[in-house]
């Protein structure tokens, strides 16, 4: 087999495991609707996107950076004259996503089923801990996974670090995701081995080029697909 050397699978959690994306899609609707009598829903979602990359380094990723973010948007669109009505609506909107449903993506259980009987796998995720680990709880995943590693960001460093603690070069390790930017291009750098399983939406921040020329990188429909390339 041609992949025989592929230790350790890793697996992206948000859009790949499970749902996510949709709900923050969602609630940036509700959140111009908000504004909806202030400025039209073209300029919250620009001035948002724009608070949002400036808010990444200090505040990091997830639903809670994201609260923030629609906070200081607000007070910017209606010049500092936020009524408490909208503040309490947007706290309401970060509260209602922290407590969705957790609901997996298409053969999700099954493919991991099948791969722990002959690798270790390891889902590798970044956002905000509380709520990567409220999700993974609630997913029922936890049992199939030998390592769970949250991660501040997914550059280059931070997949060195997780790997340097499973003790593992990456030429053995396989990563699957919805990101090119976070899940693909990162871990191919490294020289290891990474499929692309693309999710109906995705974040703007994560939205780059896809022309990959490597042998190590593959594209799947679903997360089954990695069957096929890790079984041969
Ligand atoms: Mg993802």
């Amino acid at each position: 087999m041609q992949l025989d050397h592929i230790k350790i699978l890793g697996f992206d959690a948000d859009d790949t495991l499970w749902n996510n994306e949709t709900f923050f899609r969602e609630a940036e609707v509700d959140f111009f609707q908000l504004l909806n009598e202030y400025a039209p829903r073209a300029q919250v979602e620009k001035k948002l996107f724009e608070i949002e990359m400036q808010n990444l380094e200090q505040y990091g990723y997830g639903i809670k950076s994201f609260v923030l973010s629609m906070t200081e948007t607000a007070l910017f669109i209606t010049d500092q004259k936020l009524p408490g009505r909208i503040t309490h609506e947007i706290l309401e909107i970060g509260k209602a996503m922290l407590a969705k449903p957790v609901k997996l993506l298409h053969e999700v259980e099954e493919t991991l089923g099948r791969l722990t009987e002959t690798h270790e796998l390891v889902v590798a995720t970044k956002g905000d801990l509380l709520d990567q680990q409220r999700k993974l709880r609630k997913s029922g995943l936890a049992k199939y996974f030998h390592h769970i590693e949250i991660m501040p960001d997914k550059q280059i460093t931070d997949y060195q670090n997780m790997l340097a603690r499973l003790k593992i070069p990456a030429q053995n390790f396989f990563m699957t995701g919805n990101s090119i930017k976070s899940d693909i291009l990162p871990v191919l750098e490294m020289g290891g081995y990474a499929m692309h399983v693309p999710y109906h939406t995705t974040w703007a921040h994560e939205d780059v080029k896809d022309d990959i020329q490597s042998p190590n990188f593959y594209r799947g429909q679903t997360l089954a697909d990695l069957l096929k390339i890790i079984e041969g």
